[in-house]
C-alpha cells in the first residue's frame, strides 16, 4: 500500500545520511519527508502539522548533538507516523487477526453493528469478511442484507452468507424498506439467540441526503453498539472526505479501509484518522473472505519506514498453519541456527501464504526487490530456488559452508540448473539468515525508538 512512500522517504534519510548534520541540510531533507506524503495523497493540512512535529524535534540540539543523528531523525518519524495512525510508539502487543473485541462485540446479549460507505466501496464484501473473522471465534452471527438499493447485494450477501454458513436475514425489496429490514433483522437475531448482527446497509454513488437521512433513521431505530464505515482505499482523499460526512451523520465507531492491496499510495490510510478522528480498525486486503486484516499503527510506520513487517507475516503464517513448526523456526532463526532445510520446509508455506510478492514486500530488505521488476515471475523463482535446495543433502542444507565446486556443480546438474544459481541461492540465504536473526531478536527498530526517548 505504502510503495511510493516507502521509496520516497528511504531517499529523504539516505541524502540525509550524506555527510555532517546540520540544521540546514536537515531542513532540506524533511522537505523530501513532506513532498513525500504529499505525493502519497495524504491530506494537506495532515502533512503540514506533521511536518511541524517532526522538524521542530529533528532540529533540536538533541538530534545534532547525538551520537547517531541520523537514526533519531528515523525514530521521531516512526515516532510521528504511528501517533497519526492512532496508535502509541510503546505498543508492542499486536492481536493477530481481526477481533471481536476490537469491533466492540459485548459479552453478554447481542451487539448490534451497522455497516456504511458508498456503493462499491466493499461494504457486503466486508460484512461476509467480519462474519467469517466472528465465526472463528465461535460468535453466532446474523447478516442483514438491507442495501436494497443496489438490486444485486442482496443476492450477494445471501451468497456469502452461504458460503460461511452464517444465516443471512432479507426481505422482499417490494414490500420493504431499509429501516424495515434492520429492525426485523435485529429481532430476529435476538429471537434466535446470536451474538452479533451486522446491518449491511444501503450506499449510494454520492454522499446524499437521502442516504444520510435513511442511515440516521437506522441509527435511531436499531440502536447500534458500532457504526462502522467502509472505505475504498484507492480513492484516496474522497474516502476522507466521504468519511467526514458520514462521521457527522452517524457518529462512527471506526473505519474499515478496503482494496489496500490495490492502493499504492496509501493517502486515505493515512490521514483518515488524524482528519475525522475516527480509529481505522482493519483493513482489506483481497477479495476473498480471508483477506481482512488487524490494523496495528506501530506495524504498519514501521512497513512504512521500510522496514518490513515481519511480524505480520509470521502472524498470518501462524494462523494458517501448524504453530508449533513456525515456532520452531522462529526460535531457530533468533538463534541464528535456521538451515536450507527449515528454509526449504518453510517455503512450501510461504507457497500457500499469498502471492510471493506480496510476502516479500513485508521482509525487511526485500520490499525494494519486490517492485523491481514486474514481469519477474515470483512463483517460478521460487520453484527453482526449491530445485535446488531438493538437490543438495540433508547435510549440506545444514552445513552449507562445505559446499565446494565439486558439490556445487553436482547440485547444479541434479537441478538442471547453474551452478552460478548455486552459489547466488547459498549467498543471498546467508545474507537472509543474518537479516532475519537480526529482526527475530527484535533489535534495530527498538533501538531507534530508545535512541529518542
Ligand atoms: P458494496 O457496493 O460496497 O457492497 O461493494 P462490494 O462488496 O460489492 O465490493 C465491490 C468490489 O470490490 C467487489 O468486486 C469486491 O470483490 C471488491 N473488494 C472488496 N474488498 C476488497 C479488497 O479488500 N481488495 C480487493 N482487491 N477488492 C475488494
Amino acid at each position: 500500500m505504502f510503495d511510493s512512500i516507502t521509496g520516497k522517504l528511504n531517499d529523504a534519510f539516505s541524502s540525509i545520511n550524506r555527510g555532517r548534520l546540520n540544521e540546514a541540510n536537515i531542513r532540506e531533507g524533511m522537505k523530501q519527508v513532506r513532498q513525500a506524503l504529499l505525493e502519497a495523497d495524504v491530506n494537506y493540512d495532515v502533512a503540514r502539522d506533521f511536518m511541524k512535529r517532526v522538524t521542530e524535534q529533528a532540529v533540536g540540539d538533541k538530534v545534532l548533538k547525538s551520537l547517531r543523528p541520523s537514526e533519531q531523525i528515523v525514530g521521531i518519524v516512526y515516532q510521528e507516523l504511528v501517533l497519526l495512525l492512532g496508535g502509541d510508539p510503546r505498543e508492542s502487543e499486536f492481536s493477530p487477526r481481526p477481533t471481536s473485541a476490537e469491533l466492540g462485540v459485548k459479552r453478554d446479549g447481542l451487539t448490534v453493528i451497522m455497516m456504511c460507505g458508498l456503493q462499491g466501496s466493499g461494504k457486503t464484501t466486508t460484512c461476509g469478511k467480519l462474519a467469517r473473522a466472528l465465526k472463528q471465534e465461535k460468535l453466532e452471527t446474523v447478516l442483514v442484507a438491507a442495501d436494497l438499493q443496489r438490486p444485486a447485494a442482496i443476492e450477494q450477501l445471501k451468497t456469502l452468507g452461504g458460503q460461511l454458513d452464517v444465516e443471512v436475514y432479507a426481505e422482499d425489496p417490494a414490500s420493504s424498506s431499509p429501516v424495515q429490514v434492520c429492525r426485523n433483522g435485529v429481532k430476529h437475531a435476538r429471537k434466535s439467540g446470536a451474538q452479533v448482527v451486522i446491518l449491511d446497509t444501503a450506499g449510494r454513488l454520492h454522499v446524499d441526503d437521502d442516504l444520510m437521512r435513511e442511515l440516521r433513521q437506522i441509527d435511531n431505530k436499531c440502536a447500534p453498539d458500532s457504526a462502522i464505515y467502509v472505505a475504498d482505499a484507492m480513492t484516496g482523499q474522497d474516502a476522507v472526505n466521504s468519511a467526514i460526512a458520514f462521521n457527522d451523520a452517524l457518529e462512527l465507531d471506526g473505519v474499515i479501509l478496503t482494496k489496500t492491496d490495490g492502493d499504492t499510495r496509501g493517502g486515505a490510510a493515512l490521514s483518515i484518522r488524524a482528519v475525522t478522528g475516527v480509529p481505522l480498525k482493519f483493513i482489506g486486503t483481497g477479495e476473498t473472505l480471508d483477506g481482512l486484516e488487524a490494523f496495528h499503527p506501530t506495524r504498519m510506520a514501521q512497513r512504512i519506514l521500510g522496514g518490513g513487517d515481519m511480524g505480520t507475516l509470521l502472524e498470518k503464517a501462524q494462523r494458517e498453519f501448524d504453530g508449533e513448526e513456525l515456532e520452531d523456526a522462529q526460535r531457530k532463526m533468533a538463534e541464528g541456527k535456521f538451515d536450507l532445510n527449515d528454509f526449504r520446509k518453510q517455503m512450501g508455506m510461504i507457497g500457500k501464504l499469498g502471492s510471493m510478492r506480496s510476502i516479500m514486500k513485508m521482509i525487511p530488505g526485500m520490499g525494494q526487490m519486490a517492485d523491481l521488476d514486474p514481469n519477474v515471475d515470483m512463483e517460478k523463482e521460487l520453484r527453482h530456488v526449491g530445485g535446488i535446495i531438493d538437490a543438495m543433502t540433508p547435510d549440506e542444507r545444514r552445513n552449507p559452508d562445505q559446499i565446494d565446486r565439486s558439490r556445487r556443480n553436482r547440485i547444479a546438474r541434479g537441478a538442471g540448473s547453474d551452478p552460478a544459481d548455486v552459489n547466488k541461492l547459498l549467498k543471498d540465504f546467508k545474507g537472509m539468515a543474518g537479516a532475519m536473526q537480526g529482526i527475530s531478536q527484535k533489535g534495530s527498530m527498538r533501538d531507534r525508538m530508545k535512541a529518542v526517548q
